[in-house]
């Protein structure tokens, strides 16, 4: 029998509609790369007999309960005395607990209230799962062949908890084997698409390994797992797969691994010794936002102008008033000019430039909401592209910030 999960997330928030369960959503991604098997999720209120309904049915079923939620100081979590009585014992001041939650607050230079402090009580027969990131220390339990682990419902500090401590204990325990993971990144192109072109190399995998498409924003990741016990023929026959699947899909692939687009663009930039500027409209600054969120790009981004306003397009960018007035300020025309212009009047060797309809006004029938023009410059060619993406606003501004940076990775040659 594979080990088996169970998954409860706990708050009135979740069963309301106002917070969206991605714990459990996260928690399953986890658990599946190291083998275990999800049964079943559930969300609950923070309602006694709830929860600890919930919890005894879960223990009939699963090796393995993950609980979420209705660890907060206040007194509607009820996630942490409920365990208690669950399990028939006490509650008890953790003293390594407290410190770290003293400790906690001290960086913060914030006063420890009453009921902060209270946060250090566990039950008696837990294992306190240090919480660096807040105040509600996680909870390790191992009672009648079922553990149960009770964590925070703060995603990142959720997170940070089953990375470091949960996560790592279930791995010796439950999973003997070793897991090999390779992830080949790609944008431009849709889930499936890419998959229709790998489709024969899909049907010849090996059976140690498994493939997932991991879609998000404009990109799609290839995750290539291997499990077995033999790590160097799980790396070999990994390296082996890449190298079929990469010349299928060459043209999407921007990375591998954790390179974001991004950084992959600033790495080539730095390389090659050049420097690049844009010109944003629909954007109005998310793609000067993508490229200084990486360290070290003062080395190659020169800056932007953000002209949103057709006055900034003429005065700022020389766009010619009389064509975007004939053409619309979303045109090829206007787009090629930007990025002309920004590349000169920056001192920069590439030009970038972004106008869309974002909406969700603004849309007309020749030109509706998520047309985006977008443009590359270079001292040998200025080449405009035009997209349509969604009705949405804020993933069209997402989308062409990153459809500008897949620009520059087609287009730019280092020599
Ligand atoms: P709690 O541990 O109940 O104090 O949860 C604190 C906050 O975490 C809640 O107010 C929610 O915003 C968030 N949260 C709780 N459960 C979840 C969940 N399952 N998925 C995402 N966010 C959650
Ligand atoms: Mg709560």
């Amino acid at each position: 029998m594979p080990t088996t999960a169970e998954i409860i997330s706990i708050g009135d928030e979740l069963l309301y509609g106002q917070t969206l369960d991605t714990n459990s959503h996260w928690i399953s991604s986890q658990l599946d790369l190291i083998g275990i098997k999800v049964r079943r999720r559930t969300t609950i209120g923070d309602v006694e007999e709830e929860i600890l309904s919930t919890l005894r049915e879960a223990e009939q079923r699963a090796d393995i309960i993950l609980i979420t939620g209705g660890l907060g100081p206040t007194n509607d979590d009820l996630t942490k005395p409920l365990l208690a009585k669950y399990f028939n014992v006490g509650l008890k001041r953790n003293e390594e607990a407290l410190a770290e939650i003293t400790a906690l607050f001290e960086s913060k230079g914030r006063e420890l209230s009453g009921a902060n402090k209270q946060q250090a009580d566990l039950p008696e027969n837990c294992t306190k799962l240090t919480n660096k990131m807040g105040t509600a220390p996680g909870m390790w339990f191992d009672e009648r062949q079922t553990i149960f682990v009770s964590m925070p419902g703060v995603p990142y500090e959720m997170k940070e908890i089953m990375t470091s401590q949960v996560l790592p204990r279930l791995k010796e325990r439950f999973f003997g084997g070793i897991i090999l993971h390779h992830i080949i990144r790609t944008v431009g192109i849709p889930e499936s698409t890419l998959a229709e072109k790998l489709v024969d190399w899909e049907k010849n995998l090996p059976p140690q390994l498994k493939l997932a498409y991991l879609p998000s924003m404009g990109q799609v990741k290839l995750r290539l797992t291997a499990i077995g016990d033999d790590q160097s023929a799980l790396q070999q026959s990994i390296d082996e797969q890449v190298a079929q699947a990469l010349p299928l899909i060459e043209k999407y692939v921007y990375g591998f691994g954790n390179d974001e687009l991004e950084k992959v663009v600033g790495d080539t930039l730095l390389k090659a010794g050049k420097s690049i500027a844009f010109a944003e409209s629909c954007t109005g600054g998310y793609l000067s936002h993508m490229i200084t969120s990486i360290p070290g790009s003062s080395a190659y981004f020169k800056g932007s102008i953000i002209s949103y306003d057709y006055d900034v397009k003429v005065n700022s960018l020389d766009v010619n008033k009389a064509e975007m007035e004939e053409k619309g300020a979303v045109s090829e025309e206007v787009v090629l000019q930007m990025a002309r212009a920004v590349r000169e009047k920056l001192h920069a060797d590439i030009g970038l430039s972004i106008s869309g309809v974002a909406g969700p006004g603004g849309g007309t029938e020749e030109k509706p909401v998520g047309t985006v023009w977008i443009a590359y410059s270079d001292k040998e060619k200025t080449v405009a592209k035009k997209f349509n993406f969604s009705k949405d606003r804020i993933l069209n501004i997402k989308f062409s910030a990153l459809a500008a940076l897949n620009m520059f990775r087609i287009h730019f040659s280092s020599n």
